[in-house]
């Protein structure tokens, strides 16, 4: 492991697989002095080692993860949620709005951690997400159920003109975490990103790294916009919701100091 990972990354591994094999916590495994839990059966660890080495991500070895309090399931189909993602979820559940029924639509759902996230923080809101892949939604319903959260997820590309119960309405927010990597960011990428998470989930081109919030922009009818965006492209961002007549543009730096949300509004 020594020449794959670096020594915190490989303790914080060792203790999820300690975790995830005895089904007790961290603090749980050191109180318990008498040893009772059993790790004999140290084979069991050798196919998860010989994965890990491989870089496949922890999350889709034991097929789902913890983020934002939820138990997510999450399969190939679906990104691994990031942290910065939290932070979208953290300023959007926070912010107050003076509307009386708030309706949410989540753009490009994967696992549905945003809107899951969203609705067990308001349990009173509205919460719709959409992804064009039918696994990504198969997985999203599924998070729904394991957390008992009432969210409706429907396949649909953002891209189809054809009007649908979802993209006719209008909503209080829209909010996204569309594919934002430029292709010429690859090299840039650990191996656990590029060989593992969804292609489609990540990647955008060179020359037009803004194409879904764009569509997003124009097509969908919110008063409140909440996107994750790429680090590089805030100023972008800004002008092209400036010349879709948004107003209060803000960009708001993540834990790093890193442009990564940009929030809007539109008077309608
Ligand atoms: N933040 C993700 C990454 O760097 C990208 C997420 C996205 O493209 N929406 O891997």
């Amino acid at each position: 492991m020594r020449e794959s990972y670096d020594a915190d990354e490989a303790r914080a591994l060792a203790w999820w697989i300690l975790e995830e094999v005895s089904g007790l916590s961290c603090s749980q495994l050191l109180s318990d002095c008498k040893g009772s839990t059993n790790f004999s059966n140290t084979q069991i660890f050798d196919p998860i080692i010989e994965r890990l080495l491989r870089f496949e991500p922890i999350q889709y070895i034991f097929g789902h993860t913890y983020w934002y309090g939820l138990d997510l399931r999450l399969t190939p189909a679906t990104l691994i949620p990031r942290p910065e993602t939290a932070e979208l979820v953290d300023l959007l559940s926070s912010t107050h709005f003076q509307l009386p029924a708030i309706h949410v639509l989540d753009i490009g759902t994967g696992s549905g951690c945003i809107a899951l996230a969203i609705k067990q923080q308001h349990p009173e809101w509205q919460v719709t997400g959409i992804d064009i892949s039918a696994d990504a939604i198969e997985v999203a319903r599924d998070n729904a159920r394991r957390n008992n959260l009432d969210v409706v997820f429907e396949q649909q590309d953002v891209f189809s003109d054809e009007p649908s119960a979802i993209n006719s309405q209008h909503y209080d927010i829209v909010v996204s975490n569309p594919p934002y990597v430029r292709e010429c960011e690859r090299a840039t990428m650990r191996s656990n990103v590029l060989e593992y998470e969804p292609e489609s989930a990540l990647f955008v081109p060179d020359d037009d790294p803004l194409l879904f919030y764009r569509r997003v922009a124009a097509f969908y009818k919110a008063k409140f916009l909440f996107f994750e965006i790429n680090e590089a492209l805030g100023n972008e961002m800004v002008a092209m919701l400036k010349e879709k007549s948004y107003t209060d543009i803000q960009i708001h730096l993540d834990s790093y100091g890193k442009q990564r949300i940009v929030t809007a509004r539109m008077d309608r």
